[in-house]
């Protein structure tokens, strides 16, 4: 009976592995785009903006977009040239990714 069937076990990975990449594209959509996040940052008030990321996660010691420095909490990150850069807020990593190779010269690495 079995023998009639040679793409049974061949068709549970293809099912697995297009599971696997669905959940995938999931978690990154979510990550991407976090609408209740959107929501709860939306309130802001000096003393709550969250550090979401700790400095020691990125390899930048200011926001290469104002000038800040990170140790006032940052807010997003973006991968560069194999470095985490931070940001304190979303608006500045847009700007960077605008322009990324001459705003990484102010980034004060480690
Ligand atoms: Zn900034």
């Amino acid at each position: 009976m079995n023998s009639g069937f040679p793409g049974t076990s061949g068709f549970s990975l293809y099912a697995f592995l297009t599971a696997a990449i669905v959940l995938a594209c999931v978690t990154t959509a979510c990550h991407q785009n976090p609408k209740t996040e959107i929501v709860r940052v939306a309130i802001p008030t000096n003393d709550s903006i969250k550090v979401r990321y700790a400095k020691e996660m990125v390899d930048n010691k200011k926001d290469p977009s104002c000038g800040m420095p990170l140790s006032a909490g940052i807010e997003d990150t973006v991968h560069y040239n194999g470095k985490v850069y931070g940001f304190c807020s979303k608006e500045c990593k847009d700007i960077f990714l605008k322009d990324p190779k001459t705003l990484a010269k102010n980034a004060e690495m480690k």
